[in-house]
């Protein structure tokens, strides 16, 4: 495959920008190295490179796209916000129409705020907590990722429920000591923590279903004693489901599994594509919002036209009858493939896989958590991921991301796509 034009380009935006990527997992360092794939054009399941070769996508651009790139009725509706002046600092009845259609899909919005990014929501979320409780520190989940923001850049320290330790330099002790770190899927590391700080916690923040260290769905019981645990203790629930909204059903993974958090981050696949973000929940806890209340929140983007045209438009698409059966269907049969390709080579290897979402570990144990995820071999996955982009088949560049199917993949895609992971074992275990 020739991608003379990807490797002069990545040499010229090394030269602009830094690292010559404008966020770091779009890097093959991961992968062995290399220039990033420079894509010219999306079109429904696939990309095509600027060295005009041609690849099924699996990214979805780290989710939001799944309905396809350049999808009719959303392209639309983005062109409709252009023409009609794409910004304008006052209010629009679309945030309305838009918030509307959160809500009714998702029960426990009682009230949102439209921001600009998963970051920004999950940021904010947290303030508000805090302003709520009037407390101070948060717990997480170890590996779950919640975006950039200081206080969610903190890392488990070892042991079962630790203070975190700063995750990125620029994060300061003092915020990291605000944070606390548990195993995913671990109810006993969670009481603990609340027993020896419980009086300080604000907020237990969650991924309800992971996507962040692989695709990862919580035991059962898991989310329920999350609850009733934070709850005991007067702190908040917190859901994450920047990627999960809208990927597994209409709605959120709160209401595929049943439970109900006090707040919601969400962002990616409710904007369509364009940049968004967005965060809801009890209205007592919203209504510490400013201009309501003392937490301040705000955001010159925020609800633009342009985002909010293009998120209604893409839950009409979501809303229409079997896009989440073609997207099971379709996770089915690539599972099941894999499993079958596995099954008949000695490479190590699981998958996870939740409707039209997957990971594949290279590791032969099952993976309920981060420190299991962990195991997965980086340096197999990174010659499974460089021999299936050169058969066509683009996979995000890291062992911990999903593979997200979209309502524009075909069987005939994951015939493809199944006949590329073949080869790929096959040489893999000769070489
Ligand atoms: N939360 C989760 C669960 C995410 O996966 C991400 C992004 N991968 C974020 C938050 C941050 O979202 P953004 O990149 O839009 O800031």
């Amino acid at each position: 495959m020739n991608t003379a034009t990807s490797e002069r380009l990545y040499k010229e935006a090394e030269e602009h920008i830094v690292g010559g990527v404008n966020s770091p997992s779009r890097s093959y360092r991961a992968v062995g190295g290399g220039a990033p794939i420079f894509m010219e054009k999306g079109e429904g399941a696939y990309f095509y490179d600027v060295d005009g070769n041609k690849y099924i996508d699996y990214l979805g651009a780290y989710g939001p796209i799944i309905t396809g790139h350049a999808h009719p009725h959303i392209t639309q509706a983005i062109q409709k916000a252009a023409e009609n002046g794409v910004l304008f600092g006052t209010p629009t009845k679309l945030e309305n129409q838009f918030a509307k259609m959160l809500k009714e899909a998702i029960p426990s919005l009682e009230k949102v705020r439209f921001v600009n990014s998963g970051t920004e929501a999950v940021m904010t979320t947290i303030r508000v907590a805090r302003a709520y409780t009037g407390r101070d520190k948060i717990i997480k989940f170890s590996g779950c990722y919640h975006g950039h923001s200081d206080l969610v850049l903190v890392a488990a320290g070892s042991g079962p429920a630790t203070l975190g330790s700063p995750d990125s330099a620029g994060v300061t002790k003092n915020i990291a000591s605000e944070v606390i770190t548990v195993p995913f899927n671990d109810s006993e590391s969670l009481k603990q923590a609340l027993e020896t700080w419980g009086e300080d916690v604000a907020a237990v923040l969650v991924e309800p279903i992971v996507g962040n260290f692989g695709i990862v769905e919580p035991k059962a019981g898991f989310l329920e004693s999350v609850n009733e645990l934070a709850h005991a203790n007067g702190s908040l629930v917190i859901y994450d489901e920047v990627i999960t909204a809208f990927r597994f059903m209409y709605g959120g993974a709160q209401n595929l599994l049943g439970v109900t958090p006090d707040m919601t981050a969400m962002g990616k696949i409710i904007g369509g594509g364009l940049p968004i973000g967005a965060y809801g929940g009890r209205v007592d806890i919203m209504e510490k919002v400013a201009p309501l209340g003392p937490a301040y929140q705000a955001g010159t983007m925020a609800g633009n036209p342009a985002s909010m045209n293009a998120g209604i438009a893409c839950l009409e698409v979501l809303q229409q009858d079997g896009v989440y059966e073609h997207l099971d269907l379709l996770g089915k049969k690539l599972e099941d493939g894999l499993r079958e390709i596995i099954s008949s080579h000695s490479i190590p290897a699981t998958i996870n896989r939740l409707k039209g979402a997957l990971t594949l570990f290279f590791t032969s144990h099952k993976v309920s958590n981060y420190e299991e995820a962990e195991q997965s071999d980086g340096k197999l996955f990174a010659r499974f991921f460089q021999k299936m982009l050169q058969q066509g088949i683009h996979l995000a560049p890291s062992k911990y991301e999903a593979w997200f199917l979209t309502i524009a993949h075909t069987e005939k895609d994951i015939d493809e796509t199944l006949l590329a992971a073949k080869r790929a074992f096959s040489e893999m275990e000769e070489e």
